[in-house]
């Protein structure tokens, strides 16, 4: 139990209580997780592929129907205040759906009308300029290339002025140049005082944008804490030494994290990099007497962190990691 646990729900921009999510035929998908992300927050939602990221994001959008637990957007239980909860929350899909045959502003205009926003305090033209597509607000969509149809299921997710947007995989497939224009754009919207919740495969984009990070594997939050903290955990350095003689004991060598014995002649040790250096490593080795015939090292990341909370590697194969 951390202290977040005792607000009151009207703090946090989703909670989810031992939501738990079983489909027909067994697949256990959510397993009674329990989150909650602040308002206001950039929050990564990250796991390999079968996770169960997408069943989550689905029970909040309303298309996948939980089978038992709670959950909340903007202080809006799903079951009690489903409108009020639908209201709170745009979602932008992974998946490139469009109807071919509308234009960026038709799609606008028709979702404006799903959620009942009034003609009055529609923004169709504004949000077109805001995701840089008011030059294309009146051709077909099909013509649009992907970025742009991207930006479009941005702006449709936006129509309703949702207090907390969900982007599911923004970036998977668009090229460098397209990835630091959504960022920038997901930035702004942060800053204007939008909760962002995003999935992702890429590590380096959760490091870049997200303030707090939780990771899911099995349908469990394994990890929820704030990016400072992740990335202290990718602060360990291991070097392997191989020593000339046979290991009588290990030895202690002040200032390292663990010390072990991978078989006869190597070690295998443990640093910190923010505190300690290799070559101190090394001459403290040395200084106890131990000659080293061999060194290697290795920098752990983000990576690291990943595969040791999950046991995948990020971005795994589809259905690799069920
Ligand atoms: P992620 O989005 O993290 O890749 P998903 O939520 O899509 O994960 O999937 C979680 C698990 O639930 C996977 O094992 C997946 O095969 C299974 N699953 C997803 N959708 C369905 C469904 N409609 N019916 C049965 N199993 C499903």
């Amino acid at each position: 139990m951390t202290s977040s646990d005792f607000r009151p729900p009207a703090e946090a921009a989703i909670r989810l209580q031992a939501l738990e999510k079983v489909y027909a035929g067994g697949k256990r998908a959510l397993d009674r997780v329990s989150l909650e992300i602040p308002r206001g927050s950039m929050f990564g939602l990250l796991g390999p592929n079968g996770a169960g990221k997408s069943t989550l994001i689905n029970i909040l959008a309303g298309l996948v129907t939980k089978t038992s637990g709670t959950a909340e957007v903007w202080g809006f239980d799903i079951d009690q205040h489903p409108r009020n909860a639908k209201a709170s929350l745009g979602v932008v899909p992974q998946e490139l759906l469009f109807d071919a045959f509308f234009t960026p502003f038709e799609t606008l205009e028709l979702q404006a009308g799903l959620y009942g926003v009034p003609q009055a305090s529609r923004r169709t033209m504004e949000l077109l300029k805001k995701v840089r597509l008011d030059d294309k607000a009146h051709v077909y969509s099909r013509t649009l290339s992907g970025g742009m149809k991207r930006r479009l299921l941005i702006a449709k997710a936006l129509v309703h002025n949702p207090p907390v947007i969900i982007l599911d995989e923004p970036t998977a497939g668009v090229d460098i140049e397209l990835r630091q224009m959504l960022w920038a754009y997901v930035r702004e919207l942060h800053a204007a005082g939008t909760t962002v919740v995003l999935t992702t495969h890429y590590l380096e984009e959760a490091e870049e944008l997200c303030d707090r990070i939780a990771i899911v594997n099995h349908g469990r939050i394994v990890a929820d804490t704030d990016k400072k903290s992740l990335l202290g955990q990718a602060r360990e350095k291991r070097v392997v030494v191989t020593l000339e003689s046979d290991i009588v004991a290990i030895p202690a060598i002040e200032g390292v994290t663990r010390v072990e014995k991978l078989d006869e002649r190597r070690l295998d040790i443990l640093y910190d990099k923010g505190s300690t250096q290799a070559g101190a490593v090394l001459a403290r080795l040395q200084a106890a007497g131990l000659s080293v015939v061999d060194v290697s090292t290795r920098e752990a990341d983000l990576e690291d962190v990943f595969l040791e909370l999950t046991g995948a590697p990020i971005g795994a194969a589809a259905g690799a990691v069920v």
